[in-house]
């Protein structure tokens, strides 16, 4: 018998799927004729058509892809899946522990099958086409059981713990988490660049110079304290450029990538620090960890909701709520719940872009900000006219033409 909840369910993955499409077609119909005049010399016009092409075909094939996998869990849905499968393990084992570690082998594992020869053709054909493939068949089946076997540990270990703490925490699981979360999230954002950066990268002072004495002018002018300029060798895993801001009280600092103070002229350099200041100063970085903080909130009673709610249990075909199934029923509900979720941070954070782009364009040098926005964003330009709903629904950062544009604006 299926509840009303069932349909419900039904309804928002339908609906969700429905939308993604939407979007995507409208982006892909507003892709440019040609490069826009702006971007043409960071853009050419044969990477340009070549970007285009490839997108094309993507879009092509992640509709067929997801809608294949959508009709898959639809029709899993319909014939309650979950409670066979929970059902028939149930048979060798209802132990806390083991029942729903069971279960999610075989979930995981049935979804990875699924996904497999979409993943070879993606590989083997789109990807050779344009050649970006540089994975040999060989290599390609010991990476899927590399991944396979790690995926199954961590994912294994992670579980374990997850279901043990709820065994021990109970039906208020979500606030302890919550609280849980929240100051690990605020003690990587204190010691990110002293404790972990140190584990994957090295850091060392930037040393004297003119670059150094430019930016210690800047900051003076920008009104911020700056004692910890640091360079970090980014260069050894990737060719972006790239300089943030971390830490906050006596452990703030600035970390420049290497690749960032060889790719861009010194004026570039302290107007892109001077963008992250502007989000230090306008209290960008702690408005976004309270967000996040309460977003996770959100994320974790939503999660306690389904785990301890009957009706979400007899809409997957189970009677009693149980912690699996509510997962389970998390999960697939995740990506319409979360693009909601999602949405207020991505205003607060294009918003925020505009506002620290302001602030550098003001401190430092707007011609010299737009210049070094083209030549760090040239490698990962797609669509450089991408559709504004698209925009506003997925973006986190304002597309590279509307940062430029506002940055004219700016004295
Ligand atoms: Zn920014």
């Amino acid at each position: 018998m299926h509840t009303t909840l069932f349909y419900v369910i039904i309804g928002l993955l339908l609906a969700d799927a429905l939308w993604g499409w939407i979007l995507e077609e409208l982006n892909r119909r507003s892709w440019a004729e040609s490069v826009p005049d702006r971007l043409a010399d960071v853009y050419p016009q044969d990477k340009f058509e070549k970007q285009k092409q490839y997108r094309r075909v993507n879009h092509r094939f992640g509709k067929i892809s997801s809608t294949f996998s959508l009709v898959v869990l639809l029709v899993f849905l319909w014939f309650h899946g979950f409670a066979l499968v929970d059902n028939w393990v149930l048979q060798y084992t209802d132990h806390w522990l083991w029942r729903p570690l069971i279960f999610f082998g075989i979930m995981g594992l049935a979804s990875y099958i699924i996904g497999l020869p979409f993943d070879i053709y993606q590989t083997f054909v789109i990807e050779e086409r344009f050649g970006f493939n540089k994975t040999t068949p060989k290599t390609f089946v010991s990476d899927q059981i590399k991944s396979l076997v790690l995926g199954a540990v961590i994912g294994g270990i992670l579980l374990s713990l997850v279901i043990w703490f709820y065994h021990f925490a109970g039906k208020w699981f979500w606030l302890y988490a919550w609280v849980g979360l929240s100051l690990f999230m605020i003690f990587i954002s204190k010691f990110y660049t002293t404790l972990i950066l140190p584990l994957f990268n090295k850091q060392t002072p930037l040393e004297e110079g003119p670059l150094r004495k430019a930016i210690e002018e800047m900051s003076q002018k920008a009104g911020f304290a700056l004692e910890n300029v640091y360079v970090m060798d980014g260069s050894k895993r990737s060719t972006k450029a790239n300089a943030f801001f971390s830490g906050f009280g006596k452990n703030k600092r600035i970390v420049l990538f290497d690749t960032l103070i060889n790719d861009l002229e010194i004026n570039e350099i302290v107007a892109v620090l001077a963008h992250e200041i502007g989000h230090y100063r306008l209290k960008h970085i702690i408005w976004g960890t309270i967000l996040s903080v309460l977003q996770t909130g959100l994320t974790l009673y939503l999660l306690g909701w389904f785990v301890n709610e009957p009706a979400l249990s007899q809409a997957l075909g189970i009677n009693e709520p149980v912690f699996h199934i509510g997962l389970i029923g998390f999960a697939i509900l995740y990506s319409p719940v979360s693009e909601i979720l999602g949405l207020g941070m991505n205003i607060f954070s294009r918003r925020n872009e505009f506002q620290a782009d302001a602030f550098a364009g003001k401190h430092a040098d707007a011609a010299a900000l737009q210049s070094a926005l083209k030549k760090i964003s040239a490698n990962a330009l797609s669509n450089p006219t991408p559709h504004p709903w698209y925009v506003f629904f997925n973006y986190s950062h304002p597309p590279l033409l509307k940062r430029l544009e506002a940055l004219d604006k700016v004295d």
